[in-house]
């Protein structure tokens, strides 16, 4: 293994195998810490849900994933985390970073989410996403981690006890070497964290090659990009293709969404209007959760054998609110994951193996429920979310969609590449 990677979510995950697979690095995802063997990979990244859960919680499940991967020759490390940096005041992105540094023996870092491929971009530490700002974007609305404030040098400050700095665009855009000095300047300031400005992949190609050195490197799936080509030019890894078409699973299909992203809100929207779908009723979940997954399930097996069929939670802010008012944000949250996970483990005891899954929470609980260990990366179905296929038995075709992620059409294309 030569690239040690943590995710604080599974579609995060997938979405950085995804990048290190299309840029010639052979990769595993694996769900937690692998019980069994390693992998044999050169990069592997460890899948935590670690995004929303207590700091402290957080800290020690990526200080034991760090521990594990370089107990297994990881010789860099890389935390991913959301492109919109879905973080709280509490964290976790910085305590994470925090714990990280220090097991790793290091005092710097870098965090850059950038993917201008999907978007998000940084400008004097401003995450925009799209045309927006950040805390304009429809994340200020977000169930769990709604981010108001668009400068991560500010955000990333609350969360760190540590200084946080910036290397602005004028540096990054004049490349590697300027970026290297930029780090090695914001270090003789006791700066620990560094927030990087970058607008398009050949600044996020630069960054990774200025970061060759780092022990730790934070960010999206984007500024991995960069990584590769430092591991081919110390001969690390061959110079190798993209992903190889996954094996067939065949059988029915099935999308199930727990995302109220924009996003997905628009691709239930159109996958509504061409096939069966039944939205879940957090009220009624709430009031007889198992007579409603029991019912939810029963319409589902029964769509199982004419075609595709979807059931979501996503719902307009105004409805997520209500339903938040009601039983609590993280509560809410959680028995809604529950459903869905619970229904995927019913389709599964009979026999359905293709499954779209909308919502890095939402596919976090529902690949607990399958019991996969480990995924092996496929194509790409759109930017972020590859075709993936889990290793065991028996072996399930999943596409792990982050919320933002995909055209409108998304969910009728993953069914497809995963046919
Ligand atoms: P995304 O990738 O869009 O952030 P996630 O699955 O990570 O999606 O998070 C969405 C969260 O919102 C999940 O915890 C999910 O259970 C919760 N959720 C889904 N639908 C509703 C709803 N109608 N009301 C309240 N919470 C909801």
């Amino acid at each position: 293994m030569i690239l040690g990677c943590i995710a604080d979510d599974f579609t995060g995950a997938t979405d950085l195998a995804n990048t290190l697979t299309r840029r010639g690095m052979h990769t595993v995802q694996t769900i937690g810490i692998p019980k069994s063997e390693a992998p044999q990979a050169d990069a592997v990244v460890v899948a935590l849900k670690s995004r929303t859960i207590p700091a402290a919680d957080a800290v020690a499940q990526s200080l034991a994933a760090c521990r594990w991967l370089k107990a297994h020759g990881a010789r860099q490390i890389f935390f991913k985390y959301c492109s919109t940096f879905d973080s709280t005041d509490q964290g976790n992105i910085g305590p994470v970073t925090d714990a990280l540094l220090e097991e790793l023996g290091s005092d710097f870092a870098i965090a850059c989410p950038a993917f201008p491929e999907n978007g998000r971009t940084i400008y004097l530490g401003h995450l925009f996403v799209g045309g927006e700002l950040l805390s304009d974007s429809s994340m200020k609305n977000h169930p769990l981690t709604p981010m108001r404030d668009a400068n991560l040098v500010r955000v990333l400050g609350r969360q760190s006890k540590h200084k946080v700095g910036l290397v602005p665009y004028k540096t990054v855009k004049q490349g590697a070497p300027a970026i290297a000095e930029a780090y090695s300047a914001l270090k003789a300031q006791g700066i620990r964290h560094a927030i990087v400005d970058a607008l398009e992949d050949r600044d996020l190609e630069n960054i990774g090659a200025a970061s060759s050195a780092l022990p730790l490197i934070t960010g999206g799936s984007g500024v991995a990009i960069g990584l590769p080509q430092n591991y081919r030019i110390a001969r690390l890894i061959p110079q190798r293709e993209g992903a190889a078409p996954l094996e067939k699973v065949g059988g029915p299909g099935v999308v199930l969404s727990g995302s109220c992203s924009a996003a997905t809100l628009g691709q239930v929207e159109r996958f509504t209007a061409s096939h069966a779908a039944l939205a879940i009723d957090p009220q009624e979940l709430g009031r007889d959760p198992e007579k409603t997954i029991a019912a939810l399930l029963a319409w589902a097996t029964a769509q199982m054998k004419t075609g595709p069929a979807l059931i979501y939670a996503s719902a307009r802010p105004e409805k997520v609110a209500a339903v938040q008012a009601e039983f609590g944000r993280e509560k809410a949250g959680a028995m809604i994951e529950h459903a869905i996970a619970t229904l995927a483990s019913g389709l599964a005891a009979q026999g359905v193996r293709r499954f779209v899954i909308a919502g890095g929470e939402t596919s976090g609980a529902v690949v607990s429920a399958l019991k996969v260990e480990a995924l092996e990366i496929g194509p790409q179905i759109a930017a972020g979310v590859p075709a993936c296929l889990s290793y065991g038995s028996p072996r399930y075709a999943l596409a792990l969609k982050s919320g933002n992620f995909g055209g409108p059409d998304f969910f009728a294309e993953a069914l497809e590449a995963l046919a």
